[in-house]
């Protein structure tokens, strides 16, 4: 029997990446749990590099944080750990979400099952343990002479809010008790103050949509949107409009004071929709602004080489690879061969779905830099795949040209060596994470910077690798397909290849969804793969059962404990379990809380074939490669958008064997039902925006677009096109942003492209 029993929940994955780490985005309700960003800049296990936080741009506001009233110096040091140490950073702290509260119901008028908001006040509160791994805090709730239940699971630490006498606003799904009845099952919790009206309109509260922010690690969400509203109290009124007031009129958009008060304290749907608006629009702005002053100044670079012509290398590297290129690879490989016999510096997308062979791509590129005298540096989102990467390309290398690595674990002594030798020119491939990004970290002569899964970084990481050369060539490479009017606004300064086509042999993965009741087939089925010499992985959304801390009540109103209820599997008890149903097999267990080492030592003993079935958290999600892994089972399917469950489906199917792609889903496999039926990348976002568009109340993170948090590419193409025509016309009449009315706007765009040469 392998099915946990031990219905266990467990702190959010901190580094569980995708769609979106840190943060939550949000493929509805789903992809929040599972993926979060930081705004501005994905964190994962990217080394120790500290979150950059917001990009900072209003000169007035870079005022500590500290300075805010009840900021003291622990909230100060737990806001800087977040990256928000200047009150401008905690003003651009933007709400994942709002959530709409006016509409709490009196308990007398829940007659049947679903999602509720209610000001109830506490009778009674009982704690109990059914059975081990799980605590179940069970409280009858009043309004009136009304009484439910309302239970949660293993989130003893409510006992705090949850007590005798508190008057509570409830917001979650009410579902049939064991009794008959009807009860609140894990509803988020809002204590209602003493010395507030009860009642959910009150305008003391800021109204009836309540601002969800992207968690901060030690603060309750409460503390922190006191916090964010203090800012905007004493500071929104300073910051400066940058998009011309022409503009402004013909858009009517609202000023930029009112637009950034609006987002964090909007008082109807309206006046949000209003300032989200605005805000979304002077993202935009301001991007275009950049790229197209970006493209300028590229235009008319001259750097003084070109890459050399293909040479004796490249034709050995060649001539040596394990398999041959699909048609799609080669006229990729052309367009970027055309590129570097320019000289002009390639700007170049590479755009594949997932196992489309777009390193191989990257590696012949790298390569050509190389054998031209030149070096070459890949930078990944996550070190597991930075480390991938490493074995891969040192692989298709052979003795070709020297590649090394540099992450944030990499230890100290042969960091400072590796240093020393990129500076002196003698390694010719860097391949790496954030830590690339470090100042000390030198070449002798960038030649190309790639960049891949360009999706789960910025427009200013890209841009940070490229500023370590002078212009080098640009190669940025991401399976995210993304909506056409989108990547022309984003990649509007970047040509465009398409992979279009799988390397040949390849069958689709046969996918299923399976309810929570069927999981000792499945695991019986994984386990005769398993044994039949193939490899496989369980993705949990979760880590661990542990016991929650402050950071997870901030979990409970953002949604990331189980909104489904009860039962999330937990890797690390997911692992143990199945380690003990299946004596036979070797099961290993991979998240990102592991200390660097032991992932590294991991993921080489699963690549290595050592672990037959692989439990992780979504750490899996990018980049590995192991052709001999046949199937992948997800659990609490439900809980992840479908580009990212594409994605991690996408980790099978790289190999010869008929390859399975298992979704235990409980609630409405029919949201997943587009993965069974298709493997298009581009269909299945499509269907993923179409779900999640309108249903929320401000965009989500998921596009993968840091810079603009609140767009929503289902909304706002028309802003999008707008903004790159109102850029346009500004840099012809201003080009280098000289004008003292544009002043704020190139300290705007700096902030997000550093220096601008103009
Ligand atoms: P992605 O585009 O998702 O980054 P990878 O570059 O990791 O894909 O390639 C996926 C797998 O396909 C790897 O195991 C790689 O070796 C293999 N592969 C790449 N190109 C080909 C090809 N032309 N023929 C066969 N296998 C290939
Ligand atoms: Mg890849």
């Amino acid at each position: 029997m392998v099915a946990p029993s031990g219905r266990r929940t467990g702190a959010p994955d901190a580094s569980a990446p995708s769609g979106t780490s840190g943060r939550g985005a949000g493929a509805a309700q789903a992809a929040d749990a599972a993926t979060p960003i930081v705004s501005g800049a994905r964190t994962d296990d990217l080394g120790a590099s500290p979150p950059a936080g917001p990009p900072a741009a209003w000169p007035a506001l870079a005022i500590p944080a500290a300075a805010l009233p009840g900021v003291g110096a622990t909230r100060g040091r737990q806001l800087g750990a977040a990256g928000l140490r200047t009150v401008e950073q905690v003003l651009r702290h933007l709400p994942r979400r709002h959530e709409d509260r006016s509409r709490a119901v009196r308990l007398g008028e829940i007659r049947e099952p679903g999602t509720y908001s209610a000001c109830v006040t506490v009778l009674d509160v009982r704690e109990s343990r059914p059975r081990p791994g799980l605590s179940l805090l069970q409280a009858r709730i009043a309004d009136g002479d009304v009484v439910l239940r309302a239970v949660w699971f293993n989130q003893g630490y409510l006992r705090r809010v949850v007590a005798p006498g508190a008057r509570l606003l409830l917001h979650g799904r009410v579902a049939p008790d064991r009794g008959g009845g009807l009860a609140f099952r894990s509803a988020e919790v809002e204590v209602v103050r003493a010395d507030r009206a009860a009642t959910p309109g009150d305008p003391a509260r800021g109204g009836d949509l309540l601002p969800v922010y992207p968690a901060v690690a030690g603060l309750a969400q409460r503390t922190l949107r006191t916090l964010v509203h203090a800012a905007v109290r004493g500071y929104a009124e300073f910051i400066p409009d940058t998009v011309p007031a022409g503009v402004r009129a013909r858009l009517g958009l609202v000023p930029a004071a009112t637009a950034w008060r609006g987002v964090h304290l909007p008082s109807s749907a309206a006046e949000l929709e209003q300032a989200r608006r605005a805000v979304v629009f002077e993202e935009i702005f301001h991007l275009q602004v950049g790229l197209l002053i970006r493209r300028r100044e590229r235009a008319g670079a001259v750097r003084g080489f070109r890459t050399a012509p293909p040479g004796a290398l490249t034709s050995c590297f060649l001539a040596a690879l394990p398999f041959p290129l699909t048609g799609a690879q080669r006229r990729v490989l052309r367009e970027i061969d055309l590129d570097l016999a320019q000289e002009r510096p390639m700007y170049r997308l590479v755009q594949g779905d997932v196992g489309s062979g777009k390193t191989v791509v990257a590696a012949a590129a790298m390569l050509r830099a190389a054998e031209g005298g030149h070096q070459a540096a890949l930078l990944a989102p996550t070190e597991i795949l930075a480390e991938q990467h490493l074995l891969s390309l040192r692989r298709l290398y052979g003795s070709l040209c020297r590649v090394e690595l540099l992450t944030g674990s990499t230890p100290r002594a042969a960091r400072r060596r590796l240093v020393a030798d990129l500076a002196a020119g003698n390694v010719a491939v860097l391949v790496g994470t954030h830590a690339l990004l470090e100042p000390d970290v030198r070449f002798a002569s960038l030649g190309l910077a790639v960049t891949d899964e360009q999706h789960r970084f910025g427009v200013r990481q890209r841009d940070a690798l490229a500023a370590k050369g002078r212009c080098p060539d640009v190669l940025v490479l991401t399976a995210t397909p993304i909506p056409r009017t989108l990547a022309m606004t984003l990649y509007g300064d970047l040509d465009v290849s398409l992979i279009d086509a799988l390397p040949p042999g390849r069958r689709p993965v046969r996918t299923f969804t399976r309810p929570p009741a069927s999981r000792e087939r499945v695991y019986a089925f994984v386990r005769d793969l398993v044994r039949g010499g193939r490899q496989a992985f369980v993705v949990c959304p979760l880590i661990a059962a542990q016991t929650p801390t402050e950071d997870d009540i901030d979990g409970i109103e953002d949604g990331l404990p189980p909104s489904e209820g009860e039962e999330a599997a937990a890797a690390e008890s997911f692992a143990q379990r199945l380690a003990a149903a299946m004596p036979d097999v070797r099961v290993g267990l991979l998240h990102g809380r592991m200390p660097p080492a032991v992932k590294e030592e991991v993921m080489s003993r699963f690549v290595a074939g050592e672990i037959g079935l692989l439990v992780a958290t979504t750490v899996i999600e990018v980049g590995v490669d192991v052709p001999n892994a046949a199937a992948i089972v997800i659990e609490d399917a439900d809980r992840f958008g479908l580009a990212q469950l594409h994605q991690l489906r996408g980790r099978v199917g790289r190999g010869p064997h008929t390859s399975y792609c298992i979704l235990i889903a409980r609630g409405s496999p029919q949201r997943l039902e587009v993965l069974t039926r298709t493997s298009d990348g581009f269909a299945i976002a499509e269907e993923d925006l179409r779900q999640r568009g309108p249903g929320e109340v401000l965009g989500t993170r998921q596009h993968g677009l840091p810079e603009l948090a609140l767009a929503d590419p289902a909304r706002d193409g028309g802003l999008l096109q707008e903004a790159r025509d109102a850029a346009r016309t500004l840099l012809a009449e201003d080009p280098l942003l000289q004008a003292p009315e544009h002043t704020y706007l190139r300290v705007a765009v700096e902030a997000l492209f550093g220096r601008l040469r103009g």
